[in-house]
């Protein structure tokens, strides 16, 4: 059981993280921490927060666990903030989307603490945001991944590894290179793709009319559109060499259909489709 938690960053991932524990009853005390009162005032409301600060030293001192759950960019500046009231005992962790540069901040801000840092990432999420759209069954049979280092504490890797499986999670470890590589293809990729549709079709001279009449399968695939700008700008910036490799794979692809388009290759669209069906019929638990 965890004492006190401090959440900074009260949005969707940390405000959920609260609201599981808190149900189980694996958590006695959670304090937030954020730039806006408002925001924090509001996770009080909802049950999320027992109480909250607007300065980082304060809302972390005497917790036996801090979860970082800011976008990306503002990672470094957080773990900065922390350094002064940390303590020999208190486990850090984070939720970070990518992995390398959390890392290197965390090395290089957290010094003497930075054993006690557990690098995560819950492989669960939406497009919403902020402390109101959190729930306390995110994390529900989805994949937690941890990516401890050679000297990351063992005894902190237990605590955070049995913190997310307390809200019905499946935990893994893996390195932050392969970790950065699968999330390109599986996550980041895709948003992007999503992005830049939605981005297209809206200069065209007679958007309203496309989105007037776009339906299930323009919705599917464009949902993830919706999500944080400021969230994804950070994920490209921190991720850049995996997701450039993967998009200039994706554009490859695209040009084999335009080709076989131009040539009349039914046959090679066929099979591409074919094989892309049976690809995703294999994969119909998702
Ligand atoms: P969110 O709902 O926007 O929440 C982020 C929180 O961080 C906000 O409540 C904000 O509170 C605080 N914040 C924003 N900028 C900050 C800054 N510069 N300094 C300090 N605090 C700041 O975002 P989220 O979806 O929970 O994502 C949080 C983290 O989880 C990100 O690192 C993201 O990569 C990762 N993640 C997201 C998903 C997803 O699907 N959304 C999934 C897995 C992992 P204030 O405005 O009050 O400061």
């Amino acid at each position: 059981m965890i004492n006190h938690l401090t959440i900074i960053g009260v949005g969707l991932i940390g405000s959920s993280l609260s609201l599981s524990l808190k149900q189980s009853g694996f958590v006695k005390r959670v304090t937030g921490c954020g730039r806006s009162e408002e925001n924090l005032k509001k996770g009080i409301e909802l049950g999320v927060l027992d109480d909250y600060s607007l300065s980082i030293s304060d809302a972390i001192k005497g917790a036996d666990v801090v979860v970082v759950a800011v976008p990306l960019g503002a990672m470094n500046s957080v773990f900065q903030q922390m350094q002064s009231s940390l303590d020999k005992s208190t486990v850090i962790t984070d939720v970070g989307s990518a992995k390398g540069t959390v890392l290197r901040d965390a090395h290089c801000s957290l010094g003497e603490y930075f054993p006690q840092f557990v690098p995560g990432h819950p492989i669960a999420g939406s497009e919403n945001s902020g402390v109101e759209a959190g729930f306390a069954s995110l994390y529900h049979d989805r994949k937690i991944i941890l990516t401890p280092e050679q000297n990351t504490n063992k005894d902190a890797v237990a605590i955070i590894d049995k913190m997310w499986r307390e809200t019905g999670a499946d935990v893994e470890l893996m390195t932050v290179e392969h970790h950065d590589r699968v999330l390109a293809a599986t996550s980041h990729l895709p948003h992007m793709l999503a992005f830049s549709l939605v981005s297209h079709l809206s200069k065209m001279s007679d958007q309203d009319e496309i989105f007037n009449y776009a339906a299930g399968g323009f919705r599917d695939f464009t949902r993830i559109a919706a999500s944080d700008p400021v969230m994804w700008r950070d994920i490209c910036m921190a991720n850049g060499d995996a997701l450039l490799e993967l998009i200039d794979g994706f554009k490859k692809e695209l040009d084999e259909i335009t080709k076989a388009i131009q040539h009349q290759d039914s046959e090679g669209l066929f099979e591409l489709f074919r094989d892309s069906k049976h690809t995703r019929d294999q994969l119909r638990d998702l």
